[in-house]
Parts: structure tokens; C-alpha cells; sequence
């Protein structure tokens, strides 16, 4: 089965997302971040058109911008789809936070992808850093003018934040000239992000939400607590509805109005994940969900809490930074 009619949200800018997209962050090993081989990442994505996919999600830092805007120029280039049928949203990194050096980043990444413009520019961390991953103390207010740059200039449609807390995200729409039309942030049944989301939606800020599988997956090769793909409570509502665990944790996300991004590079799961609007959730089993909330994030980079900006609770022990080569 093709999806043929994604669903989208609409942003407060009055522009349209689609309801899900697809994640392209390959992680990280022992060399550091993975690089797909082959152009393997690039025929995902094509295959993830085919299938009904017309959201992926990006970042300078992934590595993977280039594949992802290769896939959209040859599905464009067939007559597949148009460019404005697909929505490609993409994320500064740290490292290029002063405001004169967000619009070259973009265009950089515009150059890397072959496209001409984004539809999403996100922040990706609230966090500005030197090249030699230092802190640097520029304030982020300054990066979003950047990114408002950016929009004016056509190199993308919209702007938006990602990794920022509560209050953080209200001085940026108190402050900021262009209201962010979009937040994205970690949500999965482990951390269920009540407050910052009703807080976000309020103000007609859509919500994206990564790593939607939480603990069902291992993470660093670590299997961390709480609810796996076998987990009873879980299988319970897939049975009633004829769905898989994975698609039930997706649909909790659609269900409380959050753009799930659901990574997966085989064929199967890019139409397991994407098969999820023909359903719904009762409230009973959205909270039954809900409660298995522990506040737990896989993204938590302890190493960058001493930053004026850290957006996170701290930790007793951070860890060591990964980005800094020994
Ligand atoms: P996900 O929660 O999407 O989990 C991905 C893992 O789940 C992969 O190992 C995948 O394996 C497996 N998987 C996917 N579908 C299924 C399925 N139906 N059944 C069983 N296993 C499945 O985690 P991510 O942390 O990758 O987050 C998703 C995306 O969110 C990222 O790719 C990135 O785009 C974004 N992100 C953004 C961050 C930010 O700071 N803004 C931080 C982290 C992520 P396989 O590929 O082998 O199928």
C-alpha cells in the first residue's frame, strides 16, 4: 500500500507540514558519525517517496544532507512528485551561530542538497560553540536573526528551534521578529514532554518529535529501561487495532498532534511507520501510554551543561564529549 494523501498540519506562518517524517540520522560508531556507503541513504529516501514519505528530516551535521537532496532532485526530475510536494527541513549546526554565518551555512547546505531553497531551517541546539567545540557565549537571540535572515532571503520557507526548553522558546517568541513555526524536541512514551508541548501548541507552534521509539530500540548499544516492542500493554492495543506495537507508539505521537520522525532504512518498516493514519487512539490508551513517562532523554550531551545556554536539567556525571577528538 501507498500513502497518497499525507496529512499536514498548518503552521503559523499559514505554510502546511506533513504529519510524519522520515529521520535520516545514521548515529554514531567508534570513527564517529556514520556516513552512509554507497549512496545507501540516498535509494532509502527515493524508496520512501514511492511509498508516501513527503517529509525528511536532515542536518548539516548528519552527513546526510547531500543524499536526501539528490533522492528529492531525482524524484523531481522524473516527474514523480514536484518540489513542492515534498517538505525537506534541515538544522544549523553550533558551530555557526553568529548571525553573519547562518545564511552561508544554509547556503552551503543548499549547494550540498542541489536544491534552491529548504522548506524548514532549524536551530538545532541552543548551544553556540567554536570550531574547536569550545564555548563561545554568543547569545541565541543573535542566531535567530540569523535565521530570520535566511527566511527573508528565500533560502527557506520557514524557521524554526529544536533542543530548546520552555522558557527558552518564549524568549525567542517574545523577542524575535519572526515567530519559530515549528519546535522539534525528543518525545517517546519514556519522555511524554506535557508541559512543553500544550505550552508550544498554544502558541501555535507545531511540535516534531525524535527518536519516537525510545526504549523500544537499543541506543548505543545499550538497552535502556522501560517499554519494548514486546511489551504488554502495547501489544494489547495493537491486537484491537490489527497494528504492530511500532505503528501504536507513532499513532500516540499523530494522536496528540506531534510530527513523529521515525528513522528506519529498511523497506519494510518505511511502510510499517508510514501506515498509521487509517486508526486512532482512544484517550484511555493515549494516557495508558502516557504513563510510562519517566522523563528519560537518549539525547542528553551532559557534556555541553556547563553552557550558559544548556536547554537540559543537569547531571551528576557528564560525559565525556564525543565531538572532541583525542
Ligand atoms: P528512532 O526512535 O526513529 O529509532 C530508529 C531505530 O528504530 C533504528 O534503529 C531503526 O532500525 C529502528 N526501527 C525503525 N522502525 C522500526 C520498526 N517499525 N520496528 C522496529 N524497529 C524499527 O530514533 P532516532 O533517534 O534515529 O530518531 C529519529 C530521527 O529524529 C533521527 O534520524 C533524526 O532525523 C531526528 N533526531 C533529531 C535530534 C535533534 O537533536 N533534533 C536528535 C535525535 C534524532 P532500522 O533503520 O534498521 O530499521
Amino acid at each position: 500500500t501507498v500513502l497518497t494523501d499525507m496529512p499536514k498540519y498548518k503552521m503559523n506562518n499559514g505554510l502546511e507540514i506533513p504529519a510524519i517524517a522520515l529521520g535520516t540520522f545514521l548515529g554514531f560508531d567508534e570513527r564517529g558519525l556514520i556516513k552512509s556507503e554507497n549512496k545507501m541513504l540516498r535509494d532509502v529516501v527515493l524508496q520512501a517517496i514511492d511509498v508516501g514519505y513527503r517529509h525528511f528530516d536532515t542536518a548539516a551535521v548528519y552527513n546526510t544532507e547531500d543524499e536526501v537532496g539528490e533522492a528529492v532532485r531525482m524524484k523531481v526530475g522524473e516527474g514523480r512528485i514536484k518540489r513542492e510536494d515534498v517538505f525537506v527541513t534541515t538544522k544549523l549546526w553550533n558551530t555557526r551561530h553568529r548571525r553573519e554565518q547562518v545564511v552561508k551555512s544554509l547556503e552551503e547546505t543548499l549547494q550540498k542538497m542541489g536544491l534552491e531553497y529548504i522548506d524548514l531551517y532549524l536551530m538545532h541546539w541552543p548551544i553556540g560553540l567554536n570550531d574547536d567545540y569550545t564555548h563561545t557565549d554568543t547569545d541565541y537571540m543573535e542566531t535567530w536573526r540569523g535565521l530570520e535572515d535566511a527566511q527573508q532571503a528565500g533560502l527557506t520557507k520557514s524557521i524554526g528551534l529544536s533542543n530548546f526548553n520552555k522558557q527558552q522558546l518564549k524568549r525567542v517568541i517574545d523577542e524575535g521578529r519572526i515567530k519559530p513555526a515549528v519546535i522539534q524536541i525528543e518525545v517517546h512514551p519514556q519522555i511524554v514532554q506535557k508541559e512543553l508541548i500544550e505550552y508550544a501548541h498554544s502558541l501555535n507552534v507545531v511540535v516534531m518529535g525524535y527518536s519516537p521509539f525510545g526504549s523500544m530500540i537499543k541506543r548505543y548499544g545499550i538497552q535502556f529501561p522501560g517499554p519494548r516492542f514486546d511489551d504488554p500493554v502495547l501489544v494489547d492495543i495493537a491486537e484491537k487495532y490489527g497494528k504492530t506495537t511500532a505503528q501504536v507508539v507513532l499513532r500516540w505521537l499523530v494522536d496528540r498532534d506531534i510530527i513523529p520522525i521515525a528513522k528506519t532504512v529498511k523497506y519494510s518498516r518505511l511502510k510499517e511507520n508510514i501506515d498509521i493514519f487509517d486508526f486512532k487512539l482512544d484517550p484511555e490508551e493515549i494516557e495508558m501510554i502516557n504513563s510510562f513517562n519517566s522523563n528519560t532523554r537518549y539525547t542528553l550531551p551532559s557534556f555541553w551543561q556547563t553552557h550558559r545556554h544548556y536547554p537540559f536539567e543537569k547531571v551528576e556525571n557528564p560525559i565525556a564529549d564525543p565531538f572532541i577528538k583525542n
